[in-house]
């Protein structure tokens, strides 16, 4: 097994703004979850850096792309995608190093959705991004008034990224925040910036203007992600992330009633109904508590099972779960990498050790795995199942992201419909059931924005997006996302 190597560009990861690549001398470095080796250094953009990205940001609006059509800002996404294809391999060593995520999950899901986030949005957009409405007004004076409504950019619009799915988020937002003519400053998170510089060079390479596309480096508090939200020449704010960086985040904005599109946490349920096809629910919460160790805002934290299947469903999913490979991210048949880094595997046995104090049940898991080489300086822990928790437990209300679900047994529709509902996040559901009109009667009445009957996170990107109650303020995707990215004008001829 060969393992990887972070591209040589890369090893000091640079800033990209106003389409120079810019190195600081204030610096942190970059430490694989895998075996805890440095990666690279990584430059922090300073206030200054900041302050610069946005004003060049803001004058190339006046520029070049203020003048471009839908179809000349698509041809861009296109070329920038077939750049990412030809230098796959170099994306996928970078999210694979920076976040310990298998490699075939970062070939089929990260690097793949990044390009097909690009490649969408400009086809969306091309045959969707236009003026909206037109209404004729008849006033009694005998004239008429003609009504059209336009599309314009926002303008300068503050990117900044959570670790979890660095290039996936990052291109989710760019695509339709360029599409719709505005230009963007991407903040990745600081635990996994490499993909983000990456994406830079390919933005550059494809002749971007200059000032469109940014990337600037750094933390949340007293770092970029902060001088960006404060500076009050920017325009709008997407931001992924955490339930309570939000809420700081929205407070910032209040200040210059900033429009913000937020994606925050989950602690999502699933509900298996006795009526499921057992095999593949079992290999379905599997998927849906494990994935990228459990690291997806979508991930089931609380599995709810009805009891005439409970005990059968619990032996299931634990023995399975036993089986999961844990280990390198370049071995084909490891199922799960470590966790983003050695703070967060703490924030994860702490609710590890706190589950067993209110009361849990452990199936399987629940411990650092030792391995006798260099993986015991990294990330790891075990995929965890417990049972017994009551519903109010911190454990069953507080989002954890790890590899870690309890399933607790259900015995009516009702019941399980306000138990599922007993959070604060209203993110997304699961049902597995092989009755339809129950799937129907059920799927609408989970608060969340996304319900999954007998699969879990496929997704198109035509369809919306987004969060309920602490889990999000908005939705994008498809026109969702040109609705957000663009600002309506209606304007009225007098004819
Ligand atoms: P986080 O909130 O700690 O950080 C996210 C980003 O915000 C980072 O780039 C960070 O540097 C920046 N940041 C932190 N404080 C800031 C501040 N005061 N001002 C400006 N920027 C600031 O989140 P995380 O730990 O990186 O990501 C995990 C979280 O993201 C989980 O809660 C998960 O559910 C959520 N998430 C949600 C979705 C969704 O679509 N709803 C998708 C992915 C992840």
């Amino acid at each position: 097994m060969n393992r990887l190597t972070l591209p040589e560009s890369l090893k000091i990861t640079k800033n990209y703004s106003n389409g120079s690549f810019i190195t600081t001398d204030k610096r942190f470095d970059n430490i694989s979850p895998v075996d805890g080796e440095k990666l690279s250094e990584v430059c922090e953009a300073d206030r200054a850096l900041v302050d610069a990205t946005v004003k060049a940001a803001k004058e190339a609006l006046n520029g070049p792309w203020g003048k471009t059509t839908v179809e000349e800002r698509a041809d861009y996404l296109f070329k920038v995608a077939n750049i990412i294809e030809r230098r796959y391999d170099e994306f996928i060593a970078a999210e694979v190093l920076d976040t310990g995520r298998p490699v075939h999950q970062a070939k089929a899901l990260d690097v793949y959705r990044g390009m097909h986030n690009l490649r969408t949005f400009a086809e969306i957009f091309k045959h969707e991004y236009t003026t909206t409405e037109c209404y004729e007004s008849n006033l009694p004076d005998g004239s008429r008034l003609l009504n059209i409504t336009r599309r314009n950019p926002l303008g300068v619009v503050v990117s900044i990224s959570p670790w979890n799915l660095p290039l996936l988020s990052a291109t989710w937002k760019a695509a339709p925040i360029l599409m719709a003519g505005n230009t963007v400053i991407c903040k990745p998170s600081e635990e996994s910036p490499s993909s983000a510089t990456l994406l830079a060079e390919c933005f550059d390479e494809a002749g971007v203007p200059p000032g469109v596309f940014n990337v600037l480096h750094g933390f949340g508090k007293d770092s970029a992600g902060a001088f960006l939200t404060e500076n009050p020449a920017i325009d709008a704010i997407t931001f992924t992330g955490e339930s309570g960086t939000g809420s700081t985040i929205m407070r910032t904005a209040a200040a210059g009633v900033k429009p913000v599109s937020f994606e925050l946490g989950g602690k999502n349920a699933a509900i298996v109904f006795e009526d499921a096809d057992f095999d593949a629910a079992v290999d379905g919460i599997i998927r849906s508590s494990f994935t990228n160790s459990g690291q997806v805002c979508l991930c089931s934290e609380r599995v709810f099972v009805q009891r005439s299947i409970f005990d059968k469903f619990v032996q299931a999913i634990t023995e399975k779960t036993e089986q999961l490979k844990v280990g390198w991210p370049e071995d084909d048949q490891v199922y799960m990498g470590p966790l983003v880094s050695k703070g967060h595997r703490e924030k994860v046995l702490s609710y590890m050790k706190l589950a067993v104090e209110e009361g849990a049940t452990v199936h399987t898991g629940g411990i650092v795995p030792e391995f006798g080489d260099g993986r015991d300086r990294g990330a790891y822990v075990r995929p965890t199942i417990w049972t017994g928790l009551s519903d109010d437990a911190r454990c069953m209300q507080e989002e954890i992201f790890g590899p870690v679900t309890h399933l607790s047994p259900f015995d009516t529709e009702e019941e399980v419909i306000a138990r599922a509902n007993n959070t604060n996040y209203g993110l997304a559901g699961v049902i597995w059931t092989t009755n339809l009109s129950r799937a129907h009667r059920v799927a609408p009445q989970i608060n969340a924005g996304i319900v999954w009957v007998n699969h879990w996170f496929a997704r198109d990107l035509r369809t919306p997006f987004g969060g309920n109650k602490l889990s999000g303020v908005g939705r994008e995707g498809g026109r969702h996302s040109m609705e957000f990215y663009s600002n309506l004008s209606n304007i009225s001829i007098r004819i």
